[in-house]
């Protein structure tokens, strides 16, 4: 299939079967630009190619098979990959940003406590292909990319730094470079490679500035400490001015006292390490909420005047359910109470 194809690999198909590589540019065009489903819908390459190359592939793109619109205009979309595994895009659009929100897996085996997609196990990778196929066939309009969906990036990492090529190259999506980000556990390897191998933006999913802390609910920690993470952040020649930031998901009085938000100080001062606030979505398995809106301001605050950048994000889609993993259990949920009617 085209989708998931590098330049090269595009003109090697060429090659393969015998046509002008020339065309290749072309026809990632009209598939990661124009999003076809059919290559009779290119009408600007010779239909003797377009016939060559519909005996030999197909273009990869999917629609999505369910979608859900927000009160407050979110939408989430479910995708399958034909074979029964589903994955979710979520497409937030704030003020004249549109962002989309890829996943990378369906389904994730860090097993994060506080994370449904987390709960639900681990599917499959997903290819480039499919990761880019939710950016292209939501046909919204998509101004940024946060591979922060189901599924760890550092878990998939060569479908992950293939598809950012595809999301920032002139022959690709052309998205600028700085409006892609990645989002991570801190899966020490595949940080060194994205740093070396893409230009996209990293953010370090923290949850808490205290390892041991941390490990409770993010079980990776045991294996790459997040201080490795960070210490690479902190050492790359950002010449690019690349966007580094820490994601915090804030828990009332689980990470969000003034123990936290000093050590949180203290691991970031004189860095360009970005701190986002972001609300928790309460998940049924435990008693835990959001911290309330007052301590996050606060943090926000307490941040800033320690010349730490800062921001809190707004809670999005709560009324269908948009922290990541949550349809997808949902429709799981069904389709399991179906099977036992049945
Ligand atoms: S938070 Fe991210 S890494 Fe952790 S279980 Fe959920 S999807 Fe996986």
């Amino acid at each position: 299939m085209i989708s998931g194809m590098v330049l090269s690999d595009a003109e090697s198909l060429m090659g393969s079967l015998e046509l002008d590589e020339r065309y290749a540019r072309r026809i990632l065009y009209w598939v990661y630009r124009r999003g076809i489903k059919s290559f009779d819908e290119i009408n600007d390459i010779p239909v003797r190619v377009l016939q060559v190359l519909s005996g030999h592939v197909v273009t990869g793109l999917r629609s999505p098979i369910v979608s859900e619109v927000s009160s407050d205009g979110s939408v989430k979309y479910l995708f399958s990959d034909g074979g029964g595994l589903t994955h979710e895009t979520v497409w937030l659009p704030d003020g004249k940003r549109r962002t989309v929100c890829v996943s990378v897996q369906a389904g994730c085996r860090m097993g994060c406590h506080f994370c449904a997609t987390g709960r639900n196990g681990w599917g499959g990778n997903l290819t480039a292909g499919e990761i880019v196929n939710q950016v292209v066939s939501i046909q919204d309009p998509v101004t940024h990319i946060v591979l922060m969906g189901m599924g760890e990036p550092g878990d998939n990492i060569e479908a992950v730094i293939k598809a950012c090529r595809i999301f920032t190259a002139e022959w690709g999506l052309a998205a600028g470079r700085r409006r892609v980000t990645v989002s991570t556990v801190g899966v020490t390897p595949a940080v060194k490679r994205l740093l070396e191998e893409t230009e996209c933006n990293i953010t370090l999913s923290l949850h808490s500035p205290f390892p041991e802390e941390r490990r409770e609910v993010i079980p990776a920690e045991a294996r790459w400490p997040f201080t490795e993470t960070l210490n690479l952040l902190k050492e790359y020649n950002n010449r690019n001015k690349r966007r580094f930031s820490v994601a915090y998901v804030m828990i009332g009085g689980k990470n969000d006292t003034d123990r936290h938000l000093t050590e949180l100080k203290r691991l970031l001062s004189d860095t360009d390490i970005r701190v986002n606030l972001l609300p928790y979505h309460p998940a049924d398995v435990n008693d835990d909420r959001c911290s309330d809106g007052e301590t996050m301001m606060r943090f926000k605050h307490e941040l800033v005047t320690s010349g730490i950048g800062a921001s809190v994000r707004k809670s999005r889609g709560a009324d269908i359910a948009a922290a990541c993993g949550m349809l997808a259990a949902r429709r799981n949920d069904r389709q399991e109470v179906q099977k036992k009617n049945m």
